[in-house]
């Protein structure tokens, strides 16, 4: 087979996903051969001549100048990123909340609004309900149970719609495909949270995403080691199609004059990201933390698949445990989200979920006392099995009112299982349910 047709058939083929988490974006370093993708431990880069030094500045031509901006580690997993969500590109942040500011700070301007499901991680419903609003920005949550309810809080000053496609703490899954179809009929980007479900077990582009956010931090990254965050964008949307994204269409100043959508076309929103937002603001991704992170993606599908048949085994075993009153994981018949869990998430719901103990609030802080395997400490997506009472720590915060709202109510207990012994987790359990 001649090179050239050999490049065509490699072109054809689709590499899967286990390949891709891999693969995408890394190649031998081209100078010493190193398998691996090295962490590229510098703050900044030689330029060849003041012309290279011109272009690069000027984006006219794609290099490293510092690494707030971009770092050969960092470019390694936005590529991966990129890939594994099917979309066109990525920009990597410090956090997943870092990620959040990138993208709102690009979409939106002062007096400018948004829509977000009321069903969020906490951290996520204090930024946009609290810090974004002395930036100027309001944003609306609704019940993302139904659709319609988004399009009933549009207005001409909604820049955006966002959801956890599984929302974090409850298990809760928005049916995506509906508010996709609000979005564009508003011309507007829906935004999708994709953390807990990973492109492994959902891809929120296929089903009509513009762009999709990420906590590295948690399953992707893996470990329980490295903060992280990105951006995707799907490289789909039309910025210019109304007047709504000045940002993305008009001169921007803070870039001598540069048209971003017009010049970078369907990768026009990462790049105005980056250039702008992550330039100014300076949330990078630091290179060691990009590295942990390529590391964790590799077995992010093996990884899944046990936290799923680990997650599945002990939900079955509360929902059958007296001292539990109810428990909310969509891969169990009885939840109301089980229809949009074999829709979205068939090779299972994730590994993150709540459950009911009887006794409320004094039974919940006893049975996180009283584990000794699971860590009672506020992450999710750690090898390690987690657990927390989110009323009286994720979630303090918030009034009462928004706490149930959230599925933070006093009695709830949320876990993320891991992938230790089935019988070990089930057993450790068990002691701590027979305290309360
Ligand atoms: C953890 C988390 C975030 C915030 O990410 P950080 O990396 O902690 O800043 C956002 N969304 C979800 C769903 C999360 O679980």
């Amino acid at each position: 087979m001649s090179a050239d047709s050999k490049k065509k058939q490699n072109e054809a083929h689709k590499f899967g996903i286990e390949t891709r988490a891999i693969h995408a974006g890394a190649r031998p370093d081209a100078v010493t051969g190193a398998r691996n993708t090295p962490i590229y431990q510098t703050s900044s880069y030689v330029f060849d001549d003041a012309e290279h030094a011109a272009d690069l500045f000027n984006l006219q031509t794609f290099g490293f100048i510092y690494s707030r901006l971009t770092n050969p580690t960092v470019s390694v997993l936005e590529e991966r990123m990129a890939s594994l969500e099917g979309g066109r590109a990525a920009v990597c942040a410090a956090s997943g909340h870092a990620a959040q500011f990138l993208t709102f700070f690009t979409l939106l301007g002062p007096e400018d609004e948004f829509i977000a499901s009321r069903n969020l991680y906490g951290g996520s419903i204090t930024q946009f309900g609290l810090s974004f609003k002395k930036l100027g920005w309001t944003c609306h949550f609704v019940d993302p149970d139904n659709p319609e309810n988004f399009r009933k809080a549009i207005t001409s000053k909604t820049k955006a719609i966002f959801i956890e496609i599984l929302a974090n703490p409850g298990g809760i899954i928005v049916d995506v495909e509906p508010v996709a179809a609000i979005a564009k009929e508003a011309g507007i980007p829906l935004i999708v949270d994709n953390t807990m479900a990973t492109p492994y077990l959902c891809q929120p582009i296929a089903w009509g995403a513009d762009i999709v956010l990420h906590s590295t931090t948690k399953f992707l990254s893996g470990h329980g080691t490295s903060l992280g965050g990105a951006l995707i964008e799907s490289g789909k949307f039309d910025w210019a199609q109304n007047d709504k994204f000045p940002s993305m269409t008009k001169p921007e100043p803070a870039y001598h004059g540069l048209t971003f959508y017009e010049t970078f076309g369907d990768f026009g929103f990462s790049t105005k990201a980056r250039a702008v937002a992550l330039r100014d603001f300076g949330p990078c991704l630091s290179p060691a933390n990009a590295f942990y992170t390529i590391t964790g993606i590799e077995s992010l599908p093996v990884r899944m698949e046990r936290h799923i048949a680990n997650a599945r085994a002990i939900a079955e075993f509360l929902d059958s445990h007296s001292a539990v009153s109810w428990v909310s994981y969509a891969g169990l018949k009885s939840s109301s989200y089980y229809e949009l869990a074999q829709k979205y998430l068939p090779r299972g719901p994730g590994s993150v979920f709540t459950f009911g103990v009887k006794g409320g609030y004094d039974s919940g802080v006893k049975v996180v006392e009283g584990v000794e395997l699971f860590s009672h400490l506020a992450n999710i997506g750690d090898t390690r099995s987690l657990i927390i009472h989110p009323a009286s720590t994720t979630h303090r915060q918030l009034s009462e009112e928004q706490q149930a709202k959230a599925g933070a109510g006093p009695d709830v207990i949320r876990l993320s299982i891991g992938l230790e012994s089935i019988d070990d987790l089930i057993y450790d359990l068990d002691q701590a349910l027979s305290l309360v």
